[in-house]
């Protein structure tokens, strides 16, 4: 006998997990297959144990400062061992959380590779499975580069299947990957050093987050390689990685060479002709603002989009789907893909919500936009010889001056955005920030106090 759904997920990453759930809370029934390990990307090889491999590069920094908070430590080593296995026993957990909050709310989980039959059916491991919804959540995996010895480097999957800390890294990419996997090495105490094929990382970011982010590198590390496109690798008798850059460089001494840049779509083999879905030329399946493809009743969500790769975007989209289709008193629900707000857990971590300067100006005009800046020291360094300074800023419109950006590099950042993206998503504007009470001493004050 077919087994039959409402509701089937294809993934069991942050979009196919939440629609599920939603849908089986809204009385569908419900499931979701997996090929992997439930949670997907964000919580196996993603932001869950990159955040735990930032908190302990945090506290590396901590303990380098911490002298001049009158701290005498001895200190006698590091275990990478330790936070690895302390942070999987935690992946682990939240495994267990899924599996029982699938429980709860009815949600068949499947473990095997899902392949398309027809538009309403899956083929898992030889068994047909049918529903009258199907939602493609399938993400992303890492590039790998053509480049000759590309062979030799790893991906982000395999940065975090790291057994102990590399002597010598070199991380190739200019996006969130790089930049953050080349922070935590560096401040772990890898010599890290990272190559961007142009003159920065983050190119899209806002040009004054990204100078402050140029000049932090340049004080702090990683060491930064430009316009360092990778010719090629060779791999030496003694092991040790030779990475050749196409504008000569040569490093050489590499023990971990990692390949961050970019990820592509995951529908090669889920048979997507089979339902007749479309795909675009690199793999993304593109969809309206409801997730709805080009076939009725399948959907797609999450990375594979294409759209804002982003978690809490997988989830929301996900989530709102299952609304609309199982909601009767929401048949409108969709996901809102603007002013999304997004942090680079960089070395300060970056900041960013809404417009960059460019991209206001290029949208209002240059005499419609005004901006405040400021740059100052946070107390947390001030009483420390690291003398590191934070750049926040503010991009305006029109003459009520809506607050349509904010962007940040520097301490707390990270915590200091949510709130004030909320703020704008009602529209605030520059005398709405003004009109509120500063938090002293805080660096978030910055945001209220800027002139
Ligand atoms: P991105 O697409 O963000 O960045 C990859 C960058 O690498 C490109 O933009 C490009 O920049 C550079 N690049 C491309 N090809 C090459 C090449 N052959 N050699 C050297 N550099 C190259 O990819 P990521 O893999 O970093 O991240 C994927 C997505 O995952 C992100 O966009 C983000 O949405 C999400 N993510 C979010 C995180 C967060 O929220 N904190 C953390 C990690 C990922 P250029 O053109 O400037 O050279």
């Amino acid at each position: 006998m077919t087994r039959h759904y409402d509701y089937l997920a294809i993934g069991a990453g942050s979009g196919g997990i939440a629609s599920a759930n939603r849908a089986a809370i809204r009385g569908a029934k419900a499931a979701v297959i997996e090929a992997k390990a439930v949670g997907g990307t964000c919580v196996n090889v993603g932001c869950v144990p990159k955040k735990v491999m930032w908190y302990g590069a945090h506290i590396a920094e901590a303990l380098k400062y911490s002298e001049a908070y009158g701290f005498k430590l001895e200190q006698t080593g590091f275990s990478w061992k330790t936070l690895v296995d302390n942070r999987e026993a935690y992946i682990e957990r939240i495994h267990g959380g899924y599996q029982r909050g699938f429980e709860s709310n009815g949600v068949d989980y499947i473990e095997g590779f899902a392949r398309f039959v027809d538009k309403n059916t899956v083929e898992v491991n030889g068994e047909h499975i049918t529903a009258d919804h199907i939602t493609i959540a399938v993400g992303a995996r890492p590039i790998i580069p053509t480049c000759e010895g590309a062979e030799y480097g790893i991906d982000s999957d395999g940065f975090f299947a790291l057994e102990e800390r590399p002597n010598k890294a070199v991380v190739v990419g200019a996006g969130y990957i790089a930049v953050e996997i080349a922070g935590v090495l560096h401040a772990l105490g890898t010599d890290a050093h990272l190559l961007v094929r142009r003159d920065r990382p983050l190119r899209y970011f806002d040009e004054d987050i990204t100078n402050a982010l140029l000049e932090r590198l340049a004080q702090d590390g990683p060491t930064l390689h430009t316009h360092a496109s990778v010719a090629k690798v060779v791999k030496n008798d003694d092991g040790l990685l030779t990475v050749h850059t196409e504008g000569g460089d040569v490093i050489e001494g590499v023990d971990c060479l990692v390949w961050a840049i970019g990820r592509e779509p995951a529908t090669d083999k889920i048979n997507l002709e089979a339902a007749g879905v479309e795909a675009d030329p690199v793999g993304f399946i593109r969809t309206d603002k409801y997730q709805n493809t080009n076939v009725k009743g399948i959907y797609a969500v999450g990375d594979i989009t294409g759209e804002a790769q982003l978690t809490p975007v997988a989830i929301k989209a996900g989530r709102l789907l299952a609304e609309r289709l199982f909601n009767p008193e929401l048949p409108d629900a969709h996901m809102d893909y603007s002013q999304i707000p997004t942090i680079v857990f960089s070395h300060p971590p970056i900041g960013t919500v809404g417009l960059t300067e460019v991209e206001a100006v290029a949208k209002y005009g240059d005499g419609n936009v005004k901006v405040y800046r400021s740059k100052f020291a946070a107390m947390y360094n001030a009483v420390t010889p690291h003398r590191a300074l934070s750049t926040f800023k503010l991009v305006c419109v029109g003459d009520e001056e809506k607050v349509v950006g904010m962007h940040g590099i520097g301490e707390g950042m990270d915590e200091i955005l949510q709130g004030f993206a909320v703020a704008m998503k009602m529209g605030a504007t520059k005398a709405d920030f003004d009109a509120t009470v500063a938090l002293h001493p805080t660096s978030a004050e910055e945001f209220v106090t800027l002139r």
